[in-house]
């Protein structure tokens, strides 16, 4: 079944493009990214969906709902964390998540204290003591508080060190074993390619491409780095080279090439090693802009 379901949506502020003619769904179960850099149109996509802000023109469902018509019903079943966290600063934290938990029928003080430890969130504090990364616990909190089908989150992880994003990751996946449909926006790519099944790459406002992480990283593009014997430009006439880089005897290449050339080719040169790797998604993802 289709989670989110966006055809031909376009959002324009003014004569600004926010977003223009995007077409793409997401699975039940499924952890799909969305990944593009600052102004690409993420936050305009996800306010969209959320009816936050209307669409131009195209449409979208949400749990097979219009999301004009049937915003209040979508919205009791999503988790919606916002890039920027806005809050009621003199409220203690323990406070705020009673009052936002009052929208959604279920309330679960036991689940509210779980997720608080396992973030290492203090409920007693008062927002307008908390740190950016703290604020973003808050939200994270009252975002699963009220166990969602559908989570959406927009740039959940920054502001977060790296242990926290590790605790928030396997709060995700825990979600993602309830079934859970998760949707979150990044423009750090390696943190998608740790979680998701598939990601949508936006760009400028248009959609570039929707891949499985897997395919997208096994596009037979290969990172391969070549150390000569001596430090004389070596040279290499190979259909298939996206990128080259030479540094003394070194050389770095993207390759997406055939393999066989690129052996047959270096077997004639003085190669004193090898190694091939699987490209990072970042170079996966440039090979797809720069198209
Ligand atoms: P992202 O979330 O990927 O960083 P946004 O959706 O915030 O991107 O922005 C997409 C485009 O829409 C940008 O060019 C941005 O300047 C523009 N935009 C976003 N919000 C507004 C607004 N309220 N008024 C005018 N333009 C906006």
């Amino acid at each position: 079944m289709k989670i989110v379901d966006i055809k031909n949506l376009t959002k324009t502020y003014n004569k600004n493009r926010g977003i223009i003619n995007l077409t793409f769904s997401i699975e039940e179960g499924e952890i799909f990214g969305f990944i593009g850099p600052n102004g690409a149109g993420k936050s305009t996509t996800i306010r969209t969906l959320l009816n936050f802000i209307y669409p131009t023109s195209g449409s979208a469902t949400v749990f097979g709902k219009d999301i004009v018509k049937d915003s209040k019903e979508i919205r009791q079943n999503v988790g919606y964390l916002p890039s920027e966290i806005h809050y009621y600063d003199d409220m203690r934290v323990i406070d705020l998540l009673k009052y936002s938990a009052g929208f959604y029928k279920k309330f679960n003080p036991n689940r509210m204290k779980e997720l608080a430890e396992r973030l290492d969130l203090d409920l007693h504090k008062k927002i307008e003591d908390l740190s950016f990364g703290n604020r973003k616990k808050v939200g994270i909190v009252q975002a699963l508080l009220h166990g969602p089908k559908l989570l959406i989150l927009d740039e959940p992880t920054s502001g977060l060190d790296p242990l926290m994003q590790n605790t928030f990751f396997e709060l995700l996946l825990e979600e993602r074993k309830k079934g859970t449909t998760i949707f979150f926006s990044s423009h750090i790519l390696s943190e998608v390619q740790k979680l998701c099944d598939r990601v949508a790459i936006i760009k400028e406002g248009e959609l570039v491409k929707v891949e499985t992480i897997e395919n997208l990283t096994k596009k037979n593009l290969k990172y391969i780095t070549i150390t000569f014997e001596q430090t004389e430009p070596m040279d290499l006439k190979l259909d298939g080279i996206v990128k080259k880089e030479v540094n003394g005897n070194e050389m770095t290449l993207l390759y997406s090439g055939d393999m066989k050339a690129l052996l047959n080719q270096l077997n004639a040169l003085p190669v004193k090693d090898l190694l091939i790797q699987e490209p990072t998604l970042e170079e996966v993802f440039m090979h797809y802009y720069e198209k």
